[in-house]
């Protein structure tokens, strides 16, 4: 037994130093392979949080790109004046009121012309305006009142939406073209003037859709005939609007009535020796005659070498 013992414990004390080395050796197995293993999570994870932060940037960038384009497409959706399609018939019209209110009619050697039409749409008149200026493939610049669309109802609302599609400009003329209402005493009433335009600024949106504005006015009358117009010229540079007058006319609305040869006439007496023209012309009730002189005035411009511009 005693034998047995000793060569027992002999054998015991044998093996312990290769226990220890085997464990020595798995331990550094286990935790060397602990650390490979939590370097190449640690390196996966922070290829997965390189990667999310990517995906994270692209659908940022998208997201803006996306903002971007939505942006863009409501800003085509608002029609300042004329159509976006019609935008290269048009002109800046602060530019042309600053012309006309130096007297400056010069345009660096390139003639231009503007047609205007007040007091519009009529029912009568404009449909024949419109007809004559597609025939000749040029655009003009409607001033219209509200009371005289209201005047034509449906018809009327149907030949503005026509001039908009026809690629003319849209301007202001106010609601009433009262003078006792927008220039009492011939001297400017600022609010009553901004209420009188804000109800057809209304009945534009109305027609032509809620995106549709106009900055141009033109003041019943002229801005030349009243006192007292300093207020509306600040309120007008305030919000980046136009107010145009003219110098040159068909006189369609001055003196004796005058009949298509005599107003074609009047029209290029006071257009001559201008680089810049804003005609005035009316499309109103009782204006055949301006319907009927349209192609001669027309032709004489173009003739003229002449190109034919829209106010917005
Ligand atoms: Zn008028």
């Amino acid at each position: 037994m005693k034998n047995k013992n000793i060569f027992s414990q002999k054998k015991k004390r044998s093996i312990r130093p290769n226990r220890i080395l085997t464990l020595l050796v798995a331990l550094t197995i286990v935790f060397g392979g602990v650390k490979v293993v939590s370097a190449a999570t640690k390196f996966i994870q922070e290829q997965q949080a390189i990667k999310l932060e990517e995906k994270r940037k692209e659908e940022e960038a998208k997201a803006l790109a996306e903002k971007k384009r939505k942006e863009e497409e409501e800003k085509k959706k608002y029609i300042v004046g004329c159509n976006n399609d019609a935008k290269k018939y048009s002109y800046d019209a602060k530019k042309v009121e600053e012309k006309l209110n130096s007297y400056d009619y010069s345009n660096n050697g390139e003639k231009v012309v503007f047609l205007t039409f007040d007091d519009g749409t009529s029912t009568t008149v404009t449909p024949e305006v419109l007809r004559i200026l597609k025939e000749n493939d040029v655009h003009a610049t409607f001033f219209v009142t509200g009371q005289n669309i209201e005047r034509g109802g449906d018809k009327a609302k149907e030949l503005l939406k026509e001039e908009l599609a026809n690629g003319h400009a849209i301007a202001n003329h106010s609601y009433s073209h009262d003078y006792k209402t927008l220039y009492p005493n011939k001297t400017l009433d600022l609010d009553a003037f901004k209420a009188d335009f804000a109800k057809t600024d209304e009945l534009l949106k109305d027609t032509l859709g809620k995106y549709f504005s106009t900055r141009v006015i033109r003041c019943p009358g002229g801005h030349m005939s009243w006192r007292g117009m300093d207020p509306l010229d600040a309120y007008l540079d305030e919000n980046n609007m136009a107010s145009i007058d003219w110098n040159a006319l068909n006189k369609d609305a001055e003196g004796r009535r005058k009949n298509a040869d005599e107003l074609t006439q009047e029209a290029i007496k006071t257009s001559e020796g201008k680089e810049m023209v804003v005609l005035l012309m009316h499309d109103t009730y009782g204006k055949e005659e301006t319907a009927k002189a349209l192609p001669q005035i027309i032709k004489y411009f173009k003739d003229n070498g002449y190109e034919f511009k829209t106010l917005v």
